[in-house]
């Protein structure tokens, strides 16, 4: 039997179509929801997912301010910008896109940006908040993979959730929100012995960890939710090389779980849904600031 497919695209149209109301809701108010992306280097793939943040804002209705730096930027540049942009009352979200050079300090770029204004939810304040069930801009991926398994009904509560990969921006918020849910989560990463124990004993299978088509069929519990959260290239050598794929070996995958994501097309257009979502959010607490 093939797994159910758990569709990003369509989610992502859906949500955003949603969100598209609300920003035409916050604009009559006199509040237009602004995004700011700062980009620094010139890493392509950055590029393009820069790209792509800022024409999601656009369709939404949202404006959307880029600013690009060389890589061999001082920091103090960026850090200045951020200052500015804090200060600024028509900006609702800055997003500092990562990896930033060799030279700048990542934590002291993240925690730079207001904590109103994290729309990424790295800020130090806003994981904390997040760590202990407050109200707080959640990282979008893990976010993304939250709505996903709602859209697709999987039950949280109760289940056995496998995390794999403890990043900051993806695995660990992803095991906070899982066990805020409900679920019993289990954490697993480069050091964690027999990993496909873990894995086939999960109902929902997280798997964050950048390596090509590594998780297995046979590292499945039949029936389990799989999401795939990895985008790698297919290696040179194999079918498809250079093409876009996840962590998840689809092909052998799909026979065994009850439920899994595509790549491209599950948890990715998730993400960037997110933080549409995230700048939505700080714009409307802007309107109940001002009282409009
Ligand atoms: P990362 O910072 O490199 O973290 C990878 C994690 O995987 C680490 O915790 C590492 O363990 C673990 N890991 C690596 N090899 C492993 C192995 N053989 N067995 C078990 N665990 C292993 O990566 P990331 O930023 O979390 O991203 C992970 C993947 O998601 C990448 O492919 C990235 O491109 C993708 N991604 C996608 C989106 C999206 O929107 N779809 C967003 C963000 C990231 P250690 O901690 O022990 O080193």
């Amino acid at each position: 039997m093939s797994a159910r497919i758990l569709d990003g695209n369509a989610l992502s149209a859906d949500v955003r179509a949603q969100l598209a109301e609300s920003v035409k809701e916050v604009k009559a108010r006199g509040v237009t929801p602004c995004l700011v992306v700062i980009l620094v280097g010139d890493n392509p793939a950055s590029a393009v997912y820069v790209r792509n943040k800022v024409a999601g804002c656009e369709k939404a209705g949202m404006r959307s301010l880029r600013f690009d730096y060389p890589a061999d930027t001082d920091p103090k540049r960026v850090l200045d910008k951020i200052a500015e942009l804090n200060a600024d009352d028509s900006v609702h979200g800055i997003l500092v896109q990562l990896p930033l050079p060799p030279q700048f300090e990542e934590k002291e770029v993240l925690e730079a940006i207001s904590v109103d204004k994290d729309v990424d939810g790295f800020h130090a304040e806003n994981v904390g908040r997040l760590s202990q069930g407050q109200r707080a801009f959640f990282p979008c991926t893990p976010h993304g993979v939250m709505k996903l398994l709602a859209a697709g009904d999987i039950d949280v509560s109760g289940a056995d959730a496998v995390v794999i990969g403890r990043s900051n921006i993806v695995g660990k918020p992803m095991a906070m929100l899982l066990t805020q849910a409900g679920a019993t989560v289990t954490v697993c990463h480069s050091k964690t012995r027999d990993l496909a124990a873990h894995t086939r004993r999960a109902d929902i299978l997280i798997v964050a960890i950048g390596r090509p088509m590594f998780i297995t069929g046979e590292m499945v519990k039949p029936g389990a939710a799989v999401i795939d959260v990895g985008m790698n290239r297919i290696p040179a050598g194999l079918p498809n090389e250079g093409k876009l794929c996840g962590d998840v070996d689809f092909a052998s995958v799909k026979d065994v779980a009850g439920a899994i994501t595509p790549v491209p097309g599950g948890v990715g257009p998730m993400t960037i849904t997110m933080l549409l979502a995230n700048t939505l959010e700080s714009a409307q607490r802007a309107a109940e600031r001002k009282g409009v």
